[in-house]
């Protein structure tokens, strides 16, 4: 089995890396939160200093941090992955990050022979708890081939889309289709709470028919549990829904819906929200419709 080491030990690196653990690899991991380091320490992981220690103690690196400047602090940044590479390593990012990144990033660990995939993943912190994320790779025939066993520990749909990058354009399509449907859930639910009918069996009765979704299942649970803890915080959807406008942008395609989910979380942070998870994309319209609970 590879030797892994794992940067990013939050909400999601947290539960991946403990499934790999408990799959047998010996991991060696950093986090800038001395606290996330110690769980994961407790659960069988060796705690490094650095990026570059994690990169000279392990075969196969793995990423798992915020966003595009996390990435390159980690790779680029003092004591950083590149200093630690050698050359047949392996390197997978897992975070949500701008495409033209990752391909940054390739190309520098390239040119130190090390292999890159950008491997972002869906399926938020139920999925990663389970092991049960969609994955969608970017990058090299031969790196996907090898990193296969590892990320068949964590996800169980992993698609390999195409060459570097490919995975992220494919994450921030994700997140469109994500961010579009949570607003549309939150619209359906604030309508039936205005109407006064039963928000509950509102639910119950639309995810039987052709509005079903995992979002109406999952998110809709939310609403009316009031459970608003992340899952995955309003602030990181935001970032993602920027990926998805800005790759639009240059590539000239109108993405109207996007943009307009976009700034209802840009409310949301305005509002000093932005830690909640993303289902609370409902707050606003409850307020809008004035049936927000006091
Ligand atoms: P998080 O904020 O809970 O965790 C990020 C971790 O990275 C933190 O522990 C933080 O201390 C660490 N970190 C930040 N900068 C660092 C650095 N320079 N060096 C080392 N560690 C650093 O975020 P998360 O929810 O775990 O998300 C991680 C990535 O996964 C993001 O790109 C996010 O968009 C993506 N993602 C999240 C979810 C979700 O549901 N939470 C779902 C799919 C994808």
């Amino acid at each position: 089995m590879e030797k892994i080491g794992f940067i990013g030990l939050g909400i999601m690196g947290n539960p991946m890396s403990k499934n790999l653990i408990n799959a047998g690899y010996s991991l060696t991991v950093y986090d800038i939160n001395k606290e996330s380091v110690s769980d994961v320490v407790k659960a069988g992981a060796t705690a490094a200093k650095t990026c570059k220690e994690v990169a000279e103690q392990s075969e196969v690196v793995i990423t798992m941090v915020p966003d595009s400047p996390e990435v390159e602090e980690v790779v680029y940044g003092e004591q950083g992955v590149l200093e630690g590479v050698k050359s047949g390593m392996l390197f997978i990012d897992m975070s949500t990050i701008a495409p033209a990144t990752s391909q940054k990033v390739y190309q520098s660990l390239q040119e130190k022979g090390v292999e890159a995939l950008d491997a972002p993943v869906s399926g938020g912190q139920v999925g990663a708890e389970a092991g049960t994320l969609s994955i969608m790779v970017g990058g090299s025939d031969a790196a996907f081939k090898r990193a296969l066993p590892i990320l068949e520990v964590m996800g169980k749909n992993i698609v390999h889309i195409g060459d570097a990058g490919a995975g992220q354009v494919t994450k921030a399509c994700n997140q469109v289709v994500v961010g579009m449907t949570i607003q549309a859930v939150a619209e359906a639910l604030t309508l039936a709470k205005k109407s006064g009918v039963n928000v509950e069996k509102v639910r119950e009765a639309l995810l039987g028919g052709f509005a079903q979704s995992r979002i109406l299942d999952l998110h809709g649970q939310r609403v009316i549990d009031r459970n608003f803890e992340p899952g995955f915080k309003v602030k990181l959807h935001r970032k993602d829904m920027n990926i998805a406008l800005q790759t639009g942008r240059d590539l000239s395609v109108p993405l109207h819906g996007s943009a307009i989910v976009a700034a209802q979380m840009d409310a949301l942070l305005a509002q000093g929200d932005g830690e909640l998870d993303h289902s609370a994309l409902v707050l606003l319209l409850e307020q809008m419709a004035n049936v927000a609970e006091k």
